[in-house]
C-alpha cells in the first residue's frame, strides 16, 4: 500500500479527551475516529488490525469445529421476553418500535437467537454437539463509554455458542473453547491471566474471564503466585489479616464530631481494622444494614449475590427517616427500622467499635453475632497481601482489561425458548448451552496498552496492520524510488504486508510517523544505496539497525519475521 493513496491521518497531539494510552495512540496513529460517545469509525489502518485479529479468531474457532453464521442485529422483543431478559436488563439495551408499534431491540448478545434457532433446527442427540459462532456488531448503551475502543456502545464481538446433550459434554466443549482462547490471545501477543468470574446476568454454573494486565483496565483480579488461584475481585475470596480489639465488653464512649472511620479511629486511638463500617442499603422497600471492617471496602456485586437482589445505597434522608440517626452514627446494636443485617465473614471473630445509633457516640467492644444477630457473607473487596483462600499465601491485586470470557450456561436459555432434543431413549431433554465472547477491538487496544513506548505503538507481529514499513528518503530521486519499488515487489510477492511511505516529506517526519504507527520492521532506502548498495533495516521493538545489501533484503526480512512470529 502507498501512503499517498491512503487515508492515514496521523496527529502530533494527543486528543484532548483521552486518558488511556491505547486511546491516545490509536487516534494519533490514524486508526480510529470518534463519531459520538462510544461510537467509532475504523479507518483503513485500524480496520487492517481488526481484520488480522478476526483472522486469528476464525482460524482457532474453525479448528475446534466452529461453524460461522451471522445472526441479526435487530431482534424482536418476543425472544427476549421468553428468556426473561427483556425485563431483567435495564438501560443497557437499545429498544425501539417498528412501524407497526412492535417492540424491537438491538442485539447486545445472542443467546436468545441461538436458543430460538436450536429450537427449530435441532431434533435429536445425533445432531449434537454443535458449535456456532459469528463476528458481529453488538449494540449496548453502556453507562460509561470511555477509554477509546475499550468500552464502546457499538462494537464487534466474536460470540460462539455450544449446544450439548448434557453437562459432561458441555465440559468438553467448554475446555475446547478455553484452549482455543489461549491460542488466540497467545497468537495476538497479549499477556493475560485466566480468572474465575461472576456469571452475572448470564446465569449458569461456571465461568472464567481472560484478563490482560493494564492500567487502562476497569477490572481488578486477585492472583496467587503460590497456587495459581485467580479471581475477579467481584468474586475473589481473601483471608483477611485478623483484626479486632484485644478485649470485648461493650461500653459507650463519646466521639464528638467524628463521622468517618478515620476520624473515629483517630479519636479512640484504635486501628481502623478494629472498627466496623455500617452501610445502609435499600433493596426495594427493605432497609438492609451492611457491615464491613473499617479497613475494608464493600464490593456491591458481592452484596447483590448475598441478597439475591439489586440494592442501592440509601440517601442520607432515607437513613434519617428509617433509622432515626445520621449516616455517621449508624450501628447494628439495637438498630431500629432495619429489615436485615448482613456482615462480612471477617467480622466473625473479634470485638469492634461501631456507631452507637445516636449522634456523637460509639460503642466499643461489640462482638458481632453476640451483641447483635446477623447473616454472614463474603462482602469485602480482596486486598493486596490478604491470604489466598486456597493456600494462604499473600494475594496480589492487578488492574486488567477483560478481553474474553467463557460461560457454562446450562439450560437457562434452552428451557424458556424450548430448545429440546430427543435422547437415545426417545426422551425430550433441554439442550445444554455454553456461551463464549471475545472483543477484537479490546484485543487491539490491550495490545497497544501492553506494547508501546514514548514514540508510539509496537505491534505484535501477528496483528500488525503492516509487517514492513518501507521509507524511501528522496522520492524525487528516480533510482532510489526504483530500488524501493523493487524491494516492495519482492516483499509483497513473498506474502509480506508492505506500507511504502512515498510522501515527499522530510525524513524526520516519516520516521516519526513510522514510530507512531508501530509496524514491526522499517526499511529505509536512502543515500547509502547509491554509495554502498545497502539499505537500513530497523526493528521497531528494539530499534536495532543493520545495513543490508539491497538484493539480500528479502532473506533478512524473512529471518526477522520468523523470530518475531515466534516471540
Ligand atoms: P464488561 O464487564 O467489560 O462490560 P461484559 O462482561 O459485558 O464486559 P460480554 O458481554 O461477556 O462482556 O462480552 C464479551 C466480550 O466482548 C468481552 O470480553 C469484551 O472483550 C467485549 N466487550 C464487551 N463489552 C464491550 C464494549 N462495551 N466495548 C468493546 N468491547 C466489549
Ligand atoms: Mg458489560
Amino acid at each position: 500500500m502507498r501512503w499517498t493513496r491512503s487515508l492515514i491521518p496521523t496527529l502530533r497531539e494527543d486528543p484532548a479527551d483521552a486518558e488511556a494510552i491505547s486511546h491516545k495512540l490509536m487516534v494519533r496513529a490514524g486508526l480510529v475516529r470518534q463519531l459520538a460517545a462510544g461510537i467509532y469509525v475504523y479507518l483503513p489502518v485500524g480496520q487492517r488490525v481488526i481484520d488480522k485479529v478476526n483472522a486469528i479468531i476464525r482460524a482457532e474457532m474453525d479448528a475446534i469445529g466452529g461453524q460461522e453464521i451471522t445472526m441479526p442485529v435487530l431482534h424482536p422483543a418476543e425472544i427476549w421476553r421468553q428468556s426473561g431478559r427483556w425485563d431483567a436488563i435495564g438501560g443497557e439495551m437499545f429498544r425501539l418500535k417498528d412501524r407497526n408499534q412492535r417492540d424491537m431491540c438491538l442485539g447486545m448478545t445472542h443467546e436468545e437467537v441461538v436458543a430460538w434457532l436450536a429450537a427449530r433446527e435441532i431434533r435429536s442427540y445425533r445432531e449434537l454437539p454443535q458449535i456456532w459462532y459469528q463476528i458481529q456488531t453488538k449494540e449496548r448503551d453502556e453507562a460509561r463509554p470511555r477509554s477509546g475502543v475499550l468500552r464502546t456502545r457499538e462494537f464487534l464481538m466474536k460470540d460462539s455458542y455450544t449446544l450439548d446433550p448434557d453437562t459432561a459434554a458441555l465440559d468438553v466443549s467448554y475446555s475446547a473453547h478455553r484452549q482455543a482462547y489461549c491460542k488466540i490471545f497467545d497468537r495476538s501477543g497479549l499477556r493475560y491471566v485466566i480468572v474465575n468470574s461472576d456469571p452475572g446476568m448470564m446465569g449458569g454454573s461456571g465461568s472464567e474471564e481472560f484478563m490482560a494486565p493494564s492500567d487502562a483496565g476497569e477490572d481488578d483480579v486477585a492472583l496467587c503466585a503460590g497456587c495459581g488461584y485467580g479471581a475477579n475481585v467481584e468474586l475473589a475470596r481473601a483471608v483477611p489479616v485478623p483484626a479486632g480489639l484485644p478485649e470485648a465488653g461493650r461500653r459507650e464512649v463519646a466521639t464528638p464530631g467524628a463521622r468517618t472511620i478515620a476520624e473515629v479511629a483517630a479519636q479512640l486511638k484504635v486501628d481502623p481494622a478494629c472498627t466496623i463500617k455500617s452501610l445502609v442499603f435499600m433493596a426495594g422497600e427493605q432497609v438492609v444494614l451492611v457491615l464491613v471492617r473499617g479497613d475494608h471496602n464493600l464490593h456491591e456485586r458481592k452484596l447483590t449475590r448475598a441478597l439475591r437482589a439489586e440494592a442501592r445505597a440509601a440517601h442520607p434522608e432515607e437513613v434519617l427517616k428509617h433509622l432515626g440517626v445520621s449516616v455517621g452514627s449508624v450501628g447494628p446494636v439495637g438498630a431500629k427500622g432495619v429489615a436485615r443485617i448482613v456482615a462480612d465473614e471477617s467480622l466473625r471473630s473479634g470485638a469492634y467499635v461501631v456507631g452507637a445509633g445516636r449522634d456523637g457516640y460509639h460503642l466499643v467492644g461489640v462482638t458481632p453475632g453476640k451483641d447483635f444477630a446477623c447473616d454472614w457473607a463474603d462482602l469485602q473487596v480482596a486486598l493486596v497481601g490478604e491470604g489466598c483462600p486456597m493456600c494462604g499465601k499473600p494475594l496480589a491485586v492487578e488492574r486488567v482489561i477483560e478481553v474474553g470470557n467463557i460461560f457454562k450456561l446450562g439450560t437457562k436459555f434452552s428451557e424458556p425458548l424450548n430448545a429440546m432434543y430427543l435422547d437415545e431413549q426417545g426422551q425430550q431433554k433441554p439442550i445444554v448451552m455454553g456461551s463464549y465472547g471475545i472483543g477484537p477491538a479490546r484485543i487491539a487496544a490491550a495490545a497497544v496498552e501492553q506494547h508501546h513506548d514514548a514514540d508510539g505503538i509496537i505491534w505484535p507481529w501477528a496483528i500488525a496492520p503492516f509487517q514492513v514499513h518501507l521509507v524511501p528518503i528522496a522520492v524525487k530521486d528516480a533510482a532510489q524510488m526504483a530500488a524501493a519499488e523493487e524491494i516492495e515487489r519482492g516483499l509483497a510477492g513473498a506474502g509480506f504486508d508492505v506500507l511504502m511511505d512515498d510522501r515527499d516529506e522530510r525524513a524526520g517526519v516519516k520516521f516519526k510517523d513510522a514510530d507512531l504507527l508501530g509496524v514491526p520492521i522499517r526499511i529505509t532506502v536512502g543515500n547509502a544505496l547509491a554509495k554502498e548498495g545497502v539499505v537500513e533495516i530497523r526493528e521497531r521493538a528494539t530499534r536495532a539497525d543493520r545495513k543490508v545489501p539491497s538484493h539480500r533484503v528479502l532473506d533478512a526480512v524473512r529471518d526477522i519475521a520468523k523470530r518475531l512470529a515466534m516471540a
